[in-house]
């Protein structure tokens, strides 16, 4: 078969349950795949063909033993934030280029306890800081839609992966976007659940109050599947919720649209540097869902200024204290020849980590200084605090809130935005992590230069299975989520 890079997951399992073809045949597939096409994307770290061929071997065995999970046999890739047991997990940084994990994330468990077959890494914004993967030390990952573009970010190489087909799903994280602005960019679904439905443990900390696991995929369907693989409470991560999981898969249709209220946030689609064609599709979305019998509802939130300061302050000075552990003594990158405790330290440190993470090094470390630690920080957790308190108002009122998911679509490699400039491309997406909600990205069409815009459905806490199941339905009326970049018709 030439063409099993173009089955829904759903589908995959179906063909490898009645032995249509085998997981061996599948991985050896994708892994044909990766070796002709991503050269031009970009999109992997790291490969391990080695290990996903043992993997699908024996998750044909267990297909034949009749042993087997609803998803065995199904190759994916992860996010090279997931510590993987034996193979180099880099965080996108030169700092953790040598760094082999001696565990497993609980997400990367699960996802192997499941069944599923581990493809490789895959490349990121260096600590998931940035929104267009260029900041990773090994380069930049293409736009599967526009070469010379990129993918977003920070789980830029999770969606150029999918979007090129060099992988069915894979898995992603999300701080203040890094799930949802790249399937906005890429042209595919992602879901960043709610703050503690996901365990973290494992996940290289960036914002530990903001950090969230989630999947990324072409279809609401094929996330369902993801997400009943990884959600769920881990006693490794206290932050982890105990509480029961939905089955995302047997809820798709779950949810009714008729009757649905869908709130619109006036301050939002007036924001300067709103793109007029993400405007027009997104509101297009919208009437689709509005025919499907949703009701629109203008709303008001009225922090959505308050959205990037508060973020870019609390963010980079969590990110400042997680990343002191990089030192140069216990793991990672250590400079040549230090002349002392100092100089190792700084040089290490100075030479290990780029420049965006040490902008938000030294952003963080000030904030949390005695000297400015009200004024900045502890004033940004009360703002935060209004921030959620303003979605709660919203929620008494709607049932999910609509937006766009980035204001823009893909920039260009190298466009070399401004730090304010690129921190403002996240306005749509950090108020969700703030206020630690779920949020779904959705294809709903493309611009005038053919790239791909997002629809993004915030909804309350919990609602992960009421966001797919929404999505889901938009997807069984109409088909962007179909839509293959050239590069993905490609056969290897
Ligand atoms: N673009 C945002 C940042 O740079 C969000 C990144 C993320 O979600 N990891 O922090």
């Amino acid at each position: 078969m030439t063409d099993l890079h173009r089955l829904s997951i759903r589908e995959l399992a179906e063909g490898l349950s009645q032995a249509k073809f085998s997981s061996r045949e599948l991985t050896e597939h994708y892994l044909k795949r990766i070796a002709k096409i991503d050269p031009l994307v970009k999109s992997y770290v790291t490969v391990t063909p080695e290990q996903a061929l043992a993997e699908a071997d024996a998750a044909d065995a267990a297909l034949k033993a009749g042993n087997a999970t609803a998803l065995t046999g199904i190759p994916l890739a992860h996010k090279d934030i997931f510590c993987t047991k034996g193979i180099k997990t880099t965080a996108g940084s030169k700092i953790l280029d040598n760094f082999i994990s001696p565990y497993d994330a609980t997400v990367v468990e699960k996802t192997k306890a499941a069944g599923l077959v581990t493809l490789g890494k895959v490349n990121m914004d260096e600590f998931a800081m940035g929104s267009t993967s260029e900041s990773s030390y090994v380069g930049a990952t293409s736009n599967p839609w526009a070469l010379d573009h990129v993918p977003g970010g920070s789980s830029g190489g999770s969606a150029a992966a999918v979007a090129a087909d060099l992988a069915p799903f894979a898995t992603g994280t999300d701080t203040g976007g890094s799930i949802r602005q790249p399937a906005s960019f890429c042209g595919l679904t992602g879901l960043k659940p709610t703050y503690g439905r996901v365990s973290r443990f494992g996940i290289i900390a960036y914002a530990s109050s903001l950090d969230q696991a989630g999947p990324m995929a072409r279809s609401a369907e094929d996330c369902a599947y993801l997400m009943n693989v990884i959600a769920g409470h881990d006693a490794k991560d206290s932050t982890s919720v105990k509480k029961e999981v939905d089955d995302y898969v047997a809820n798709l249709n779950g949810t009714s649209v008729k009757g649905l209220h869908i709130g619109i946030p006036k301050q939002y689609f007036n924001v300067a540097g709103l793109d007029a064609d993400v405007k027009a599709r997104v509101e297009e979305s919208l009437k689709k869902l509005e025919e499907m019998g949703a009701t629109l509802v203008e709303i008001d939130l009225n922090m959505t200024e308050a959205y990037v300061p508060t973020y870019y302050l609390i963010a980079p000075a969590e990110a400042s204290s997680n990343l002191s552990r990089y030192d140069g003594v216990r793991y990672g990158y250590r400079c040549e020849n230090p002349a002392d405790l100092m100089d190792l330290y700084k040089r290490s440190r100075s030479e290990g980590f780029g420049p965006e993470v040490q902008r938000r090094i030294l952003i963080g470390t000030y904030a949390l200084s005695a000297g400015y630690y009200d004024a900045y920080y502890v004033k940004a957790q009360k703002v935060r605090r209004l921030i959620q308190q303003d979605f709660l108002k919203a929620f008494e009122n709607v049932d999910v809130i609509a937006a766009p998911s980035a204001p823009t679509t893909a920039y260009k490699i190298g466009a070399n935005l401004s730090p304010t400039e690129m921190y403002l491309g996240d306005i749509y997406t950090l108020a969700v992590n703030l206020a630690g909600l779920p949020a779904i990205n959705a294809p709903v069409g493309f611009d005038k230069d053919s790239l791909p815009v997002g629809l993004q459905l915030i909804g309350n806490y919990w609602s992960e299975s009421q966001l797919l199941s929404i999505i889901h339905q938009y997807q069984q009326n109409t088909d962007w989520h179909t839509k293959r970049a050239a590069i993905a018709e490609e056969n290897a």
